[in-house]
């Protein structure tokens, strides 16, 4: 599946300054290649997290569209771009993310519940925490966790429905090296395999992995090289 953004742009409303506008997207153009391993890099606030929302279908453009082969996703109702985003689309979020009342097996199953039984899924999610090393936490509850063992279930969480597309917003922040090393290639090989990987990162190791390199400055979009 290829992805193609064109002409997007994001206006903040801030009530505090002024009830101004802030531009965080300015007229930006993006294509992502099917198994195409993307790095997004750039200082905080030049708009990082706007486009990886606004890619990954969460968040409406003020202008622009964006499309899944030739599917304009923002013209799907919303129940549709659930579904669609649920078959196709894995989120790492920036920070922690998980179900507080649901054990780690559980919140790594979550979406494979939204359509269908997660049964079939299980053994998958048990692979998955293994590689990642929380297999011994299945049964623990979130609030027993550290941050990068968080981090690791959320990064399980992405890929247990095998998405076409994986979004991740500074996934190996909170990870040490080794963790960040095992997960860099987890998405190599999925990316060899045909999953295209959009990762925000300031982690400088993750150049090797890419094969395009872009910068965020002021919510402009520039090559890296
Ligand atoms: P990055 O991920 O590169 O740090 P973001 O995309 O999170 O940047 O934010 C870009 C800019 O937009 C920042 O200046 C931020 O303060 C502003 N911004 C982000 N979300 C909102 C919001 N919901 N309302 C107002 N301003 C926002
Ligand atoms: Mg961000």
């Amino acid at each position: 599946m290829k992805v193609s953004a064109k002409g997007i742009s994001k206006k903040y409303y801030r009530p505090s300054k002024n009830k101004s506008h802030f531009e965080a997207l300015k007229n930006i153009d993006i294509d992502l290649n099917e198994g195409e391993f993307i790095k997004l890099s750039g200082r905080s606030g030049s708009g990082k997290s706007t486009l990886l929302y606004i890619l990954s279908a969460l968040l409406f453009p003020n202008s622009g569209n964006v499309f899944f082969d030739d599917k304009d996703i923002y013209s799907l109702n919303d129940e549709k771009l659930s579904r669609f985003r649920n078959q196709n689309i894995g989120i790492i979020p920036q920070g922690q993310t998980g179900l507080q009342a649901l054990t780690v097996l559980q919140n790594i199953l979550l979406p494979t519940s939204l359509f269908e039984s997660s049964e079939k899924y299980e053994d998958y999610a048990k692979e998955l925490m293994e590689k990642l090393e929380i297999l011994h936490l299945a049964s623990a509850k979130i609030n027993e966790l550290s941050g990068g063992e968080i981090r690791r279930m959320a990064i399980a969480r992405s890929l247990i429905m095998n998405p076409k597309i994986i979004f991740a917003d500074e996934p190996t922040d909170d990870l040490d090296s080794k963790n960040a090393e095992t997960v860099l290639n987890i998405f190599k090989e999925k990316s060899k395999n045909g999953t295209t990987i959009f990762l925000v990162t300031h982690d400088n190791i993750v150049k090797k992995f890419a094969d395009t390199s872009y910068i965020m400055e002021a919510g402009t979009l520039m090559l890296e090289n």
